[in-house]
């Protein structure tokens, strides 16, 4: 099978998600990644739950979006509404409680896990990485990796 592509975005912000968001009622389903997409990597833990629990009520917010689901493959860090060890890019809809016909945008700065999850949902990709220089060698070094595998698995808009 010759997969389809899905559009994938660069964004410097939330408020570059929040003005690609469909606001269409009637909603799609927003998977934002956590680490280095919500909080910069190894922010202290009032912090990162400020930040992801602020950013699902901006975004729930919204009209046009049914569900704002936070998603990292790390570990529990006292935030219940986060889904952590996400076992991104693998984990599917029935795990997440979605139906088959949700649509589905995913946020996150890594093509590999949080790309790739978009991929086999079959919804766009917006590419937001908030803290590209304080990042881990290992995260650079997947970031790498992921640059070379986007063009098989997105058509880049702008
Ligand atoms: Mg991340």
């Amino acid at each position: 099978m010759i997969p389809r592509r899905v559009p994938i975005h660069n964004v410097s912000s939330l408020d570059d998600v929040a003005a690609l968001a469909p606001n269409d009622p009637g909603g799609s389903v927003l998977i934002f990644d956590a680490d280095n997409t919500l909080a910069p990597q190894g922010a202290p833990l009032d912090q990162f739950a400020a930040l992801v629990n602020g950013a699902i009520d901006r975004f729930e917010a919204l009209s046009g979006v049914d569900r704002v689901i936070v998603l990292t493959n790390g570990p529990e860090r006292g935030v219940p509404r986060m889904t952590a060890r996400g076992n991104k890019p693998w984990t599917t809809r029935r795990r997440l409680g979605l139906s088959r016909d949700s649509r589905i945008v995913v946020i996150g700065d890594q093509v590999l896990t949080d790309g790739l999850l978009a991929w086999r949902m079959g919804g766009p990709f917006l590419h937001l990485v908030i803290d590209e220089d304080g990042e881990a060698a290992r995260q650079a070094a997947m970031r790498g990796l992921g640059k070379l595998v986007t063009a098989l698995f997105f058509r880049r808009h702008r």
